[in-house]
């Protein structure tokens, strides 16, 4: 067993920590105080090749595997989440679905300028009553005269309505089986496509800087070849996205961690109290201590679950298991790293608030907590 970097793996991981700490971290609290999508970031995440990360070069990505692309997950979200998810988002959910089952032509059209960074596109599966049962979609397509008529509504839409956004594709229900049950396929809807429209950004407690919205359809008509994979496994396709998407949310709860672990860190040194700097009591270096153990733990599971991935092994139970227990790490790392500041850490210019906030929707975002643990249930056979 080796638990050395490759040397390309490593030039990844230090190409990132050196972006994110010099140009993202000192963004973070701006753009989360104003809410405001940094597409300047954007752009440099895509001239640097992160955007198209893991897919190969002949589409427009940097052809690195899993485990680069998690520690890119990783360096991004210790200096600010919301970017993180951006770029998550856009790799895991929006790119992964033409990669994984476009037509070459669909990969052409859309794989290379999204691996090139040039566009951002959404993944719509969640609506406002269909969240962990993401099968209970309302949203209808029907195929008259050769084209897609879609109505419905979607919620909670990452990188939806961004001014660089070219579409999203979407799960919609296209008939129904002999058995009577929902026949539900993939749909691509670009932007400009007449009755889809895009909310406002949700008003978010984190991810502030991230675009999320709710998305509308009337009477919107797209293309028949406009359809992604077979007609009919639009759900199963979408859960195959998911499966490699926790691998990344994963990689963002640690990376969040880990912020939050430098700042606890870095402040219990400064902070004097008593007369010694409070990381000289021995209750404060146990906090530390844990935190450290918790990351670590958590970031081994990831980087397992990638390399799996990269293997090309089955690795749906480990990312599962990733994907659960470093949202909870977070949450844990997350809160004590707040409590070493005490006050200060529950004032907005310190960036262990942020941390805070942003860390809740590690626990519910890609397969809640429970949903994570009904899935770990059923791969383990029960
Ligand atoms: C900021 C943000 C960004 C998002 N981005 C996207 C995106 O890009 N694309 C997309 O499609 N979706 C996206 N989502 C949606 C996200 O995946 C859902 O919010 C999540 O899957 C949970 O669905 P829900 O919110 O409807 O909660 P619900 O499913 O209503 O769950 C409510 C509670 O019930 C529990 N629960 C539900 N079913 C069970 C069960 N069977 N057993 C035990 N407990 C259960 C849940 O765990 C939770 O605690 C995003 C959400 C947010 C907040």
């Amino acid at each position: 067993m080796d638990f050395d970097l490759s040397d390309e793996q490593r030039a990844i991981q230090s190409l990132c920590r050196e972006f994110a700490q010099e140009e993202v971290k000192p963004r973070a609290e701006a753009i989360d105080a104003a809410a405001e999508f940094p597409y300047d970031l954007v752009k440099k995440m895509a001239d640097l090749g992160l955007m198209g990360l893991p897919f190969p070069e002949r589409y427009g990505g940097a052809g690195a595997d899993t485990i680069s692309y998690a520690l890119a997950v990783m360096e991004i979200a210790r200096a600010d989440a919301s970017t993180a998810i951006t770029l998550a988002a856009h790799v895991s959910l929006g790119s992964t679905p033409f990669y994984l089952f476009g037509t070459e032509e669909q990969k052409e059209r859309y794989l290379v300028p999204l691996a090139r960074g040039e566009m951002l596109w959404g993944f719509g599966l969640t609506e406002p009553q269909a969240g962990s049962d993401a099968g209970a979609t309302r949203t209808r397509a029907e195929l008259r005269g050769g084209r897609w008529t879609i109505n419905g509504t979607k919620a909670f839409i990452t990188n939806s309505g961004t001014d660089i956004t070219g579409g999203t594709t979407i799960t919609a229900v296209t008939g129904a089986d002999e058995r009577g049950r929902a026949e539900i396929s993939n749909l691509i809807v670009p932007q400009d496509t007449p009755g889809f429209s895009r909310s406002k950004t949700y008003r978010k407690m984190g991810w502030k800087a991230s675009d999320t919205r709710e998305l509308s359809f009337v009477d919107a008509e797209v293309a028949a070849e406009n359809l992604l994979g077979a007609r009919g496994r639009g759900l199963r396709q979408f859960l195959t996205i998911l499966d490699g998407g926790r691998i990344s949310v994963a990689a963002l709860s640690v990376g969040l961690a880990q912020g939050a672990y430098d700042e606890g860190l870095r402040y219990a040194k400064e902070r004097h109290q008593f007369g010694q700097p409070i990381s000289k009591f021995q209750a404060i270096q146990f906090k530390l201590a844990d935190m450290l153990c918790e990351i670590e733990h958590s970031r081994l599971m990831v980087l397992k679950a990638a390399w799996e991935k990269d293997a090309g092994r089955r690795f749906e139970l480990t990312a599962s298991l990733a994907k659960l227990f470093s949202g909870e790490t977070s949450r844990r790392v997350v809160n004590e790293a707040l409590q070493i500041h005490g006050g200060y850490g529950f004032m907005d210019e310190y960036p262990v608030s942020r941390m805070y906030r942003d860390q809740k929707i590690n626990e519910i975002g890609e397969g809640t907590n429970e949903v994570q643990r009904l899935v770990i249930a059923r791969l383990m056979g029960l």
